[in-house]
């Protein structure tokens, strides 16, 4: 009963050209925003792990900066593309599956966490759904871990997630790349989108209980270099 109310809700809510993608397993809308234009066409995603909401006030802060003063190039941000998760304070989604690990790669590996099928999940599929509607320039999904802060990547990104990195260690000389996370992601929306599909995507590791000030001007210096520096920007002469 719940599921059926909770998609009719995305129904009228998606019908109305609302801001809702999609509805988490326990009925929580996914929320997506849009702001600025041109291209290139950005996507951030503020938490995807529900234990790990140190993304989640730095994405409040870019939206609020946004929102006074647009970006130089559209951006979609979901804010919390894993509402369940941040409300049990678990890793997974309400029924244990990492978001992170059930996307439609050659290396998917069906499993209790993983779920029993690529994007067997309402959220991932909610995201797919996104991809598709708005195929990204260049996606950049925060999470944390107690050795950041740092910014790992997949695809053709490795000079952005350099630019992302010297930008935030600005103000936080912890700041660095890591290429390789050390340990193996199958199905997973970097390999998915990045290895697989070429598109540039960023993993930012906010340090766990990173100062949430600290984490919002590490994501708004961040953010800002890697646009100055997309290849695909277009600059307006008249800005
Ligand atoms: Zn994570």
């Amino acid at each position: 009963m719940r599921w059926l109310v909770a998609t009719l809700l995305t129904a009228v809510l998606s019908g109305c050209g609302g801001p809702f993608i999609g509805t988490s397993v326990e009925g929580r809308p996914i929320e997506a925003l849009t702001f600025g234009a041109g291209r290139p066409l950005v996507l951030i995603v503020g938490s995807i792990h529900g234990n790990e909401p140190e993304g989640l006030p730095a994405v409040a802060a870019l939206i609020e900066r946004w929102t006074e003063s647009p970006p130089p190039a559209r951006s979609r941000v979901i804010p919390d593309l894993n509402p369940d998760a941040t409300a049990n304070r678990t890793r997974g989604n309400a029924r244990g599956v990492d978001l992170n690990r059930n996307w439609p790669t050659a290396n998917f590996r069906p499993s209790r966490t993983h779920g029993p099928a690529p994007l067997s999940e309402p959220e991932s599929l909610a995201l797919a759904r996104e991809l598709a509607r708005h195929p990204p320039d260049l996606v950049i999904v925060c999470h944390s871990i107690r050795s950041g802060p740092f910014v790992n990547f997949d695809g053709p990104a490795g000079e952005l997630a350099a630019r992302f990195a010297a930008a935030a260690g600005l103000n936080d000389p912890r700041w660095r790349v890591v290429p390789d996370m050390g340990y193996g992601t199958p199905g997973s929306l970097g390999t998915y989108l990045g290895v697989e599909r070429g598109v540039p995507i960023l993993t930012v590791e906010f340090s766990r209980g990173h100062d949430p000030d600290a984490a919002a001007r590490a994501l708004i210096a961040g953010v800002g270099a890697v646009l100055d520096a997309h290849p695909a920007t277009v600059r307006d002469p008249t800005r």
